[in-house]
């Protein structure tokens, strides 16, 4: 994260890019990137946020902006401001809620361009929510919007790790600094009888990370509660409580 900070600080009207990886889809990857934006906020931070997810757009759910629709001046389009501070854009605020995306490379990244391009007037930090795995998406994001640093998600599952040590590399090859990685669903404290279970394993991010070389960010738990408020377009992060303290801690991790 050093090198996010010293860009920040020596130009500071110029937006640097943090994105958000993950080997494949299903841990949490959009969840991350909605509440890492949020609790950045909330720490006074200047953050926008980017659905790159161009073929599964979850953001407008996850901060409530369903149905809004981004205006433009001069061709260039202006983000929605979402009601948590952190102003954004997706796809999904250019289709209807459902419809099916069916593109090939090159438009998905002349799409991503008009996100990315976007009048983010003064916003320093742009978070980036990115497709899960190593596609096309991500090249283009890495030759020419290259992101200050790059977060990764996984469970703490060995094939979920495996896969995350993959868009590790990817960054790697990028010259893009990895500045960490966070476990997400790790311990399940189950709502009827108190207990802690570990579905997805227990640990295994921060053992993968020690052994390659990367910070350790933070952990965020199996919890009912961050899917409903998710789905309500509540982000946990918004909210008081440990959840709301697992992300401003990684939140914390990524900018110190
Ligand atoms: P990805 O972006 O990696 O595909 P999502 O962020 O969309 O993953 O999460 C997949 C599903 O898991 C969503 O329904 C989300 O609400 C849920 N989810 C993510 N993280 C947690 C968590 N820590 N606890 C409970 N549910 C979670």
């Amino acid at each position: 994260m050093a090198e996010l900070r010293v860009a920040l600080t020596a130009e500071k009207r110029t937006r640097r890019i943090l994105a958000v990886g993950s080997g494949k889809g299903g841990v949490g990857k959009s969840t991350l990137s909605a509440n890492l934006a949020v609790a950045m906020a909330r720490l006074g931070r200047k953050v926008g946020l980017v659905d790159a997810d161009i073929y599964g757009p979850s953001q407008p759910r996850l901060l409530a902006t369903e149905g809004r629709k981004p205006e433009a001046r001069d061709k260039t389009m202006i983000p929605v401001q979402s009601p948590w501070g952190v102003p954004m854009l997706s796809m999904g605020h250019l289709v209807q809620p459902g419809q099916a995306i069916a593109w090939r490379g090159p438009m998905a990244g002349s799409a991503l361009g008009q996100l990315i391009e976007a009048d983010w007037g003064e916003t320093e930090i742009l978070v980036v929510d990115l497709p899960p795995g190593t596609g096309d998406i991500q090249l283009t994001m890495l030759q020419k919007y290259k992101p200050a640093g790059a977060v990764i998600v996984s469970t703490p599952q060995d094939l979920a790790l495996i896969d995350a040590t993959r868009a590790i590399g990817l960054f790697d090859q990028g010259k893009v600094p990895v500045l960490g990685l966070v476990e997400n669903m790790a311990g399940y404290l189950c709502p009827h009888c108190g207990q802690v279970s570990d579905p997805f394993g227990h640990g295994g991010a921060e053992v993968t990370a020690r052994e390659l070389g990367l910070p350790f960010l933070g952990r965020v738990p199996l919890d009912i509660a961050i899917r409903q408020k998710s789905d309500a377009g509540e982000p946990p992060a918004a909210g008081e409580g440990p959840q709301a303290q697992a992300f401003a801690t990684i939140a914390r991790a990524v900018l110190a």
